[in-house]
């Protein structure tokens, strides 16, 4: 693994002014430098006391057509472009100071708030970033027709097709999300409006400051802007930008490849709802928890004085408790980074192999067939295994949890167990083994 990446903040502050788009007011924005571990807070300059909001998922309002933040009766509205700016150009920690209910809308894209992060410059700060490793896919639809699938990858990847009402203005692209990659590709897409989704809103006057000047109007087939399109596929540009703002609400950088059809700020907003529970979930599960001994269980030394298995085989640390029939066990497996099976399974890749864990139920179910038999004169073999599945990676750092129970037992001869294994509460793993005992 490399050395940490770090959070960033601004060298200094820069700010511009310009058309709100709902109030069609002027406004102005600063973005000022924060300290580590701050994250992105709105201060709204224009309320007393000078309220701030925190762009986290727990904030977030409503998803109308834009994205909304609050705290109490405070709202920021239209967060989404210069969260997207900061978040992609690798922005961690920042004040976005306003004089109004939002942003100044530029030119619908977020250009403007890549040119202010330029000329405020970046500075690096004595902290390690908080990433959001995907683990296992994610996927939601929403009624609306949106798609979202996370799958785990390295890098934070996009993919993303747009489609407009009768298939109009169908668009794909899939591109890795790096500051560079931002600044060229993504920030200069524009909003885009179907007329006839904005003409009830122009009707009821309710987007003010809305102009051929920081949007691009589809009307029918024929596309209604100022200037040119900026790219042939801009729509779908844009669509992209609007995810990665959404998704900066999550608080953490995301490693994982998404896989966005017909998105939009409802579904977005779901999905980082979504990636901040899990977040919290796994969060929860990393404190240390404390599990009694004593309770009846074997410690290692007592495994090891059943079981013949050694390093690097012995796969069971120790047995937390056996029920009071004596027919259930739970193990535990502490799974390290020095297991020497992540050597080769895989390089920069580690997954804990199935047939280990198979092994590792094995040993606890062995451990339960000799505390029921009470004795060390037979020596049970491992004979079969069915309805064997592996259901989720076991990673690195990872506990394992191997349950056993006997389910028959034939005789003094044949037994069979259930058995599953389940890290961070969920079922990794399972099968039923078979077992037949032969006098040493
Ligand atoms: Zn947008």
């Amino acid at each position: 693994m490399a050395t940490p990446e770090l959070q960033q903040t601004l060298a200094k502050s820069a700010g511009f002014s310009g058309t709100s788009l709902h109030t069609g007011e002027k406004a102005s924005l600063k973005l000022h430098p924060a300290p580590v571990d701050h994250g992105i807070k709105f201060k709204r300059k224009d309320l007393q006391d000078e309220p701030t909001v925190d762009a986290k998922i727990g904030n977030l309002k409503t998803v109308e057509r834009a994205t909304t933040i609050g705290e109490g009766s405070v709202r920021v509205h239209t967060v989404e472009h210069v969260l997207a700016a900061l978040s992609a150009m690798g922005v961690d920690n920042a004040i976005v100071e306003m004089d109004a209910n939002e942003p100044p809308i530029g030119d619908g894209s977020a250009q403007p708030y890549v040119d202010l992060i330029r000329r405020a410059g970046l500075a690096p700060q004595e902290a390690a970033r908080r990433f959001f490793n995907v683990r296992e896919p994610m996927h939601l639809e929403s009624k609306s027709g949106a798609l979202l699938v996370l799958l785990p990858s390295d890098e934070f990847r996009i993919s993303c097709t747009q489609a407009g009402p009768n298939h109009r203005f169908t668009q794909y692209l899939s591109v890795e999300i790096t500051p560079p990659v931002f600044e060229r590709e993504i920030a200069p897409a524009r909003t885009f409006v179907y007329y006839e989704e904005v003409e009830p809103l122009m009707e009821k006057n309710l987007i003010k400051g809305g102009s051929l000047e920081n949007a691009v109007v589809l009307r029918g087939d024929a596309v209604l802007s100022k200037e040119p399109l900026r790219f042939t596929d801009e729509f779908v540009r844009h669509k992209i930008l609007d995810i990665i703002g959404d998704l900066a609400l999550v608080g953490s950088r995301i490693r994982g490849h998404l896989i966005a059809v017909k998105p939009g700020h409802a579904a977005n907003a779901e999905l980082a709802l979504a990636i901040g529970k899990e977040q919290a979930r796994c969060d929860m599960l990393a404190l240390p928890r404390v599990i009694p001994k004593d309770n009846g269980g074997l410690d290692s030394e007592e495994v090891m004085r059943i079981l013949p298995h050694r390093f690097p085989f012995l796969m069971v640390d120790r047995i937390l408790s056996f029920n009071e029939g004596g027919t259930k066990c739970v193990g535990v497996k502490s799974v390290t980074i020095n297991e020497p099976f992540f050597q080769g399974h895989f390089p920069g890749h580690p997954v804990m192999p199935g047939v280990m864990q198979v092994e590792a139920m094995a040993q606890v179910a062995s451990l339960l067939l000799f505390k029921l038999a009470k004795t060390t004169s037979r020596i049970g073999y491992f004979m079969s295994a069915d309805g064997v599945k592996f259901r989720k990676p076991v990673l690195p750092g990872d506990t394992m949890f191997i349950h056993a129970e006997l389910t028959k037992s034939r005789g003094e001869r044949l037994a069979k167990a259930k058995c599953h294994c389940v890290v961070n509460d969920a079922v990794v793993s399972e099968g039923e083994l078979m077992f037949t005992f032969l006098d040493k």
